[in-house]
């Protein structure tokens, strides 16, 4: 997709702070960062959201978590966060599939 930005960070039309690839995903540094380690993973291919591509592509969604978890043993992490915001109310603002590592900090539960 065109208008799509990280699509476009995965075509390479758009520099991104790249970490790790798979086959079907991509992992780059979020531009505002909200953890020490606070990365993106993507699939390559576009889906809207998380139900999206685990219903349309599931080895993709498989890869996503298996890649965030090399992401986190590969920076020392034991402990992490993984998030799916889906929907403006969940507070997702690129409707590109992408699943949020945070790790590097203590986080709170309930989240905000
Ligand atoms: P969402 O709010 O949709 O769950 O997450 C989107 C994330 O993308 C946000 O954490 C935001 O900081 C990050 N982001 C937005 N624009 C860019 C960009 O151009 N480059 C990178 N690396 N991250 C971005
Ligand atoms: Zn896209």
């Amino acid at each position: 997709m065109a208008d799509c930005l990280f699509c476009r960070i995965v075509a390479g039309d758009v520099d991104a702070d790249v970490v790790h690839e798979t086959e079907r995903t991509l992992a780059f540094r979020d531009i505002n960062g909200q953890a020490p380690t606070h990365v993106l993973v993507v699939p390559r291919v576009h889906y809207d959201d998380a139900a999206a591509l685990a219903a349309g592509d599931p080895e993709a969604a498989a890869e996503l978590v298996t890649a965030a978890a090399a992401v986190a043993e590969a920076a020392g992490h034991d402990d992490y966060r993984l998030v799916f915001n889906t929907g403006p109310s969940a507070g997702q603002t690129v409707f590109h599939t992408h699943l949020h590592l945070l790790a590097g900090r203590s986080f709170t539960w309930p989240p905000g």
